[in-house]
């Protein structure tokens, strides 16, 4: 017996299940996966490195009350993120900065630092469609330098339709900066739990009022009939409903199939300090993989003598095909927006339906925003 069902142990199923469970409700949460975590899972491999198995995730929020709420939770370590690219065969620090400018187009770099700053006074950061929509000729040729050599190609391969078909929003994410700063993020809040996001997760779990079920697809035992009912083992379900899992899962894929991106990672292991200069190197133009990620970076030189590093393969996600069939990043287009829209319209029906998270709510969510909207939704189940 319990007050709520939320579906998926990653971290919109945790915070809400942590929430709901501190105002005394009995949670139930069901997880496909054998692990807790979601996307977010990590685990130390068989040399003791901590390995993140669904890609590198790097917590950065500005948002305060969201990094209190983790901080009950863990220790969190500061962290300051940094990633390079590998373009005509040199290092440069991503996002393209004036060190990157120095290093790719030493001969105009002094020139092109001064046009910048005199074209952007007072700003740290620009998105690189200012820089190509520029009015000053040599800007102009700089922003499309920077499109081709870092952009063009990686976004190709990430989303597998050319950049014009990509969501500026998307692209933005990664800015020029105007200046030495050379991390990836400029949040206020930089840092990675102590022991790991599985650990922060299991204790954010760990409460008297929440029961997981592991291993348990909730399609299984809970679904929607054609009258927009929730039927949950076999009988009507009239109290509240969180899923964070994907829609049109949850919708037997009544209007369709929503497009995502999935991903191939290939770990692999070697005995020696260090692999790469950085925790991340991206490779945006020649390789088939977008980028290399170092996890010994993460934790500092721990354990020695041994380092893995993963290779990310962008692939078009095929529920069909295990070796794609993760659902990794929803695609942000007009049409996929659309589709995603009339399954609300369904969800809008539903009373005591509530959806959260990523794949919920089809969005390009960071961690910080998941944990945010779950905060969110907690108060709104309160309030009724
Ligand atoms: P998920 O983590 O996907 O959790 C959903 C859970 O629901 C999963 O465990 C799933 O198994 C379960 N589930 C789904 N369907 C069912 C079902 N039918 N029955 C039972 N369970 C079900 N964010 C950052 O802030 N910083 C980063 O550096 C960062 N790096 C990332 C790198 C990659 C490669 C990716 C893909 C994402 C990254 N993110 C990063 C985003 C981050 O992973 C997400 O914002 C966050 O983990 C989403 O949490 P969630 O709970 O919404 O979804
Ligand atoms: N991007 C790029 N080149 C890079 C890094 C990022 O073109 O070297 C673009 C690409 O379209 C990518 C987006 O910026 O999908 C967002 O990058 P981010 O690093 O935030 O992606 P994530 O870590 O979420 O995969």
């Amino acid at each position: 017996m319990c007050d709520v069902v939320i579906v998926g142990a990653g971290l919109a199923g945790a915070v809400s299940a942590r929430k709901l469970a501190e105002m005394q409700k009995k949670v139930l949460v069901l997880e496909k996966r054998d692990t807790i975590a979601g996307n977010a899972y990590d685990c130390l491999d068989e040399n003791g490195v901590r390995i993140h198995v669904y890609g590198p995730h790097i917590f950065h929020t500005n948002h305060q009350g969201v990094y209190e709420f983790l901080c009950r939770f863990c220790n969190m370590v500061p962290y300051e993120h940094r990633v390079l690219g590998r373009i005509d065969s040199k290092l440069v620090p991503i996002p393209f900065n004036f060190q990157s400018l120095e290093i790719l187009l030493p001969e105009k770099a002094d020139d092109l630092k001064q046009r910048l700053l005199t074209a952007f006074p007072n700003t740290s950061k620009i998105s690189i469609l200012t820089l190509l929509d520029h009015s000053d000729k040599e800007l102009k040729k700089l922003g499309e330098f920077i499109f081709e050599k870092v952009f063009v190609h990686y976004t190709a391969k990430q989303w597998g339709i050319p950049i014009s078909e990509v969501d500026t929003s998307v692209i933005n994410r990664v800015p020029v900066v105007l200046g030495y700063d050379d991390r990836y993020f400029q949040d206020t809040y930089q840092c990675m739990p102590e022991n790991g996001y599985t650990e922060l997760i299991r204790e954010m779990l760990n409460h008297p009022n929440i029961t997981v079920e592991l291993s348990c697809d909730a399609t299984k035992r809970l679904c929607v009939n054609e009258s927009n009912q929730i039927l949950f083992d076999g009988n009507t379900w009239e109290k509240p409903v969180i899923y964070t899992g994907a829609i049109d899962e949850l919708f037997s894929y009544r209007y369709g199939s929503l497009p995502y991106r999935s991903l191939r990672f290939s770990f692999e292991s070697f005995e020696q300090d260090y692999f790469q200069a950085a925790a991340v190197v991206n490779y945006p133009n020649e390789e088939d993989f977008t980028r290399i990620t170092e996890f010994k970076h993460f934790t500092g030189l721990r354990p020695e003598g041994s380092t893995t590093i993963v290779k990310e393969y962008p692939l078009m996600y095929d529920k069909t095909n295990p070796e794609a069939d993760i659902p990794y990043y929803p695609i942000d287009q007009l049409e996929n927006k659309k589709l995603y829209r009339r399954y609300l319209e369904d969800v809008e029906c539903c009373s005591q339906l509530y959806l959260c998270g990523r794949l919920a709510e089809y969005r390009y969510y960071n961690m910080d925003a998941v944990v945010e909207s779950a905060l969110r939704l907690v108060e709104k189940i309160k309030k009724g």
